[in-house]
């Protein structure tokens, strides 16, 4: 009985969450504006890909970085920084972000000003991909020194995304990792998904991740504007 109650709970949670971020998904839509959500563990370098993503764009696109993390402002002083508007949210120990709190991030905004939505999502491998937040896409940024079992690993998190970025390629001579056994495992959980190897020390990559992104927003704005 109890093991029941709880499964019943957990799918109250999602289901209610998933009806907030189908509601920011409509008011997304409404305003064009392209949203990511880039999920990653800690350290695989989420704020370094968004920042040099904002270095690259900060003149073409205006952006707007909502980032999750359990303390501090650091990663959304660094997207200021770098160019871009800015929203910390601080979980005080919660290890994913949900569509409540973006929510929440995002009623004292005026959307119409924002060309491209990127949330950086804290950093965890496990429970993030079960939360939609309602952006568009959801991103993963694994990074060569973590290891290539990782979609072994952490399917879940493999499964539930729409990109991947191979963050710290430049590495690759200096830690063992099998790209083959990497990529094949990827093939198996999300076979097709849009790749990018890239390096935010020697930016090798980082221009077409950008350009891949500038593409989708304006993909998104020549679709007609939605109603209600
Ligand atoms: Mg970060
Ligand atoms: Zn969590």
């Amino acid at each position: 009985m109890m093991i029941k109650k709880k499964i019943q709970i957990k799918e109250d949670i999602f289901s209610s969450n998933d009806q907030q971020a189908e509601a920011i998904r409509l008011l997304l839509d409404q305003h064009k504006l392209f949203s990511i959500n880039i999920m990653a563990s800690p350290g695989a370098g989420k704020t370094s890909l968004i920042e040099h993503t904002i270095g690259l764009l900060r003149n073409e696109l205006h952006i707007l970085v909502i980032d999750g993390d359990i303390a501090t402002s650091i990663d959304a002083e660094r997207a200021k920084a770098a160019g871009a508007a800015s929203i910390q949210i601080n979980t005080g120990g919660g290890c994913h972000l949900d569509a409540f709190m973006v929510d929440k991030a995002l009623s004292d905004v005026n959307l119409a000003q924002f060309d491209l939505l990127i949330v950086e999502n804290v950093g965890n491998l496990v429970c993030p991909a079960s939360f939609q937040l309602g952006t568009h896409k959801n991103i993963l940024v694994a990074s060569i020194p973590e290891g290539d079992d990782k979609p072994y690993k952490y399917p879940g998190m493999y499964q539930g995304v729409d990109g991947l970025v191979i963050n710290k390629i430049d590495l690759m001579p200096y830690v063992p990792f099998r790209m083959d056994y990497f990529l094949a495992g990827i093939e198996l959980l999300n076979p097709g998904i849009e790749k990018f190897m890239v390096s935010c020390s020697t930016r090798e990559g980082i221009k077409e991740w950008s350009e891949w992104l500038v593409n989708q927003v304006r993909s998104k704005r020549s679709l007609p504007r939605t109603t209600g």
